[in-house]
């Protein structure tokens, strides 16, 4: 698989966007809806253009697009967008799900594939940041039978859904073990001087110690002196 390569930009659609496109009702996510644009040739910025053209009458909105170069944020991801097909109640994915925009365009040999990549590591990135799993992804089919993420289903079996659903949860586990390994090079301390526990914490950061000087030696007695000429920290103890 080719390295994921996208920037990520936030390019809001006005609340006055036509047809309903962002009707302001908040929104408390529980999952996250995959979809395919349909549409072969446009790019990210194409799609994000797309919403706020005047010849668009569709009340159809989401939250990310997504392409070979960039990821763009078109509706805060607590706000609703009009991307499920399933109406408004409560439980509908268009009132409980994040929306992604998977784009197909193929116009340089790879692109889509790079578009794929790229959607596994930000997906991957968000279940991370939520504390999720890979249960919590959605086709948008799961939502109204539509057959979207369309290039996801070729065989009429789902396949691509499948191993794009594996790829996110072998890279979520990827990221959770960096995660683990940052926070076990990086532990707390607590400080004990002469049997009594001080309040402050030293820090252990790849197997330096790191403590606060000023609590440790006065504990101990002596007194310290910041020179803020010289940058240097005295410390003096008079038996
Ligand atoms: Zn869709």
């Amino acid at each position: 698989m080719t390295q994921a390569s996208y920037i990520y930009r936030k390019d809001y659609i006005p609340q006055t966007t036509a047809c309903n496109r962002r009707p302001g009702l908040s929104m408390t996510a529980s999952s996250i809806t995959v979809h395919n644009t349909g549409n072969p040739s446009s790019t990210a910025a194409n799609e994000r253009g797309w919403l706020t053209n005047p010849n668009n009458t569709r009340t159809a909105s989401y939250h990310i697009v997504i392409d070979a170069k960039e990821a763009i944020e078109v509706l805060p991801l607590n706000e609703v967008a009009w991307h499920a097909g399933d109406g408004s109640g409560a439980a509908s994915g268009n009132r409980t799900s994040i929306g992604i925009e998977i784009c197909e365009r193929d116009v340089a040999a790879g692109e889509y594939a790079q578009a794929l990549t790229n959607a596994v590591e930000l997906i991957a990135n968000m279940l991370l940041e939520r504390n999720w799993g890979v249960d919590r992804l959605r086709r948008h089919y799961d939502w109204s039978g539509k057959n979207c993420p369309r290039l996801m289903n070729k065989d009429g079996k789902w396949t691509g859904w499948h191993q794009f659903v594996q790829q996110i949860d072998t890279r979520l586990k990827e990221l959770k073990a960096s995660t683990n390994q940052i926070k076990r090079n990086s532990t707390e301390a607590a400080l004990i001087v002469n049997g009594k526990k001080l309040e402050h914490k030293g820090e252990v950061k790849n197997g330096v110690t790191y403590v606060p000087i000023r609590a440790i030696a006065e504990a101990l007695g002596a007194t310290v002196k910041w020179d803020s000429q010289t940058q240097t920290v005295k410390i003096e103890k008079n038996d």
